[in-house]
């Protein structure tokens, strides 16, 4: 597929994208939602996809977004944190994110909770779970998942859980990618199963720009997409 130029058409064909593939999963139009990544990019290019309507945006630092969220103070941006987060960084996105789709242990839990209390505030929550062997993935081991649910519906009333995320092995065999965002899916079933109080378990955040195809005929609620709308990284420059 040839790329257009600008965020705004490149935004235009993913959204198209997307809608093109929930139609042919045989799932209801509207059902699969984008989270752009804007990691590594600069404000103008958030201020871009603003322009044209979107309002949440994915980083994977804390500094970033406590940073851009600084940048941006009055334009109504809402930050999702998807990176892997130090306990010692819980304070920023405390303060400044919306939500956190990289939730996976209890140390970080307790950490946001207790900053999520001084701050007053409360945040969307997805739980990561480690659907891939590679040993570089962050993530719960899915063995934990139910006792960790469990916790956080007991000690954790600031994260409102809503959901898993995960990111699939990095490899060209589309059938490994696939089998990481299936997993994911029968998780969430089996863990929907149990009706823990107080965890939600609708949302699946899974797709990348590579593979959300894959990611949304198993059943992706949210795709998470930088490169192909916001252009290559160049990390030199971060
Ligand atoms: C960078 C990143 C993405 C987006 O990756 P692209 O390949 O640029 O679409 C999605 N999810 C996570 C967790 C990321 O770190």
């Amino acid at each position: 597929m040839t790329q257009p130029s600008t965020v705004s058409a490149r935004l235009a064909q993913v959204q198209e994208r997307i809608e093109a593939l929930t139609r042919a999963a045989g799932r209801p139009a509207g059902s699969v939602t984008l989270l752009p990544v804007s990691k590594t990019f600069g404000t103008d290019a958030v201020q871009q996809a603003m322009a044209a309507g979107m309002r949440r945006f994915g980083e994977n630092k804390a500094q970033d977004i406590r940073d851009k969220s600084r940048e941006l103070a009055d334009g109504g941006a809402q930050w999702v944190m998807i990176g892997h987060l130090q306990t010692n960084k819980a304070r920023d996105i405390a303060r400044y994110a919306h939500e956190i789709q990289s939730l996976d242990r209890p140390e970080l839990a307790e950490a946001l909770e207790r900053r999520l209390q001084q701050e007053g505030r409360s945040l969307d929550a997805l739980v990561q779970v480690k659907t891939s062997t590679e040993p570089s993935k962050f993530g719960l081991d899915p063995a934990g998942l139910e006792d960790f649910l469990s916790f956080l519906a007991r000690e954790t009333p600031s994260l409102r859980v809503q959901g898993l995320m995960t990111m699939a092995v990095n490899a060209p065999d589309r059938d490994a990618v696939r089998a990481c965002f299936r997993r994911l899916r029968e998780l969430r079933d089996a863990m929907q199963a149990k009706a823990i109080p107080g965890i939600g378990l609708e949302r699946l955040s899974m797709g990348m720009s590579g593979d959300y195809d894959l990611a949304i005929a198993e059943g992706s609620t949210e795709v998470r997409i930088g490169s192909a709308i916001f252009g290559d990284r160049s990390y030199t420059s971060v």
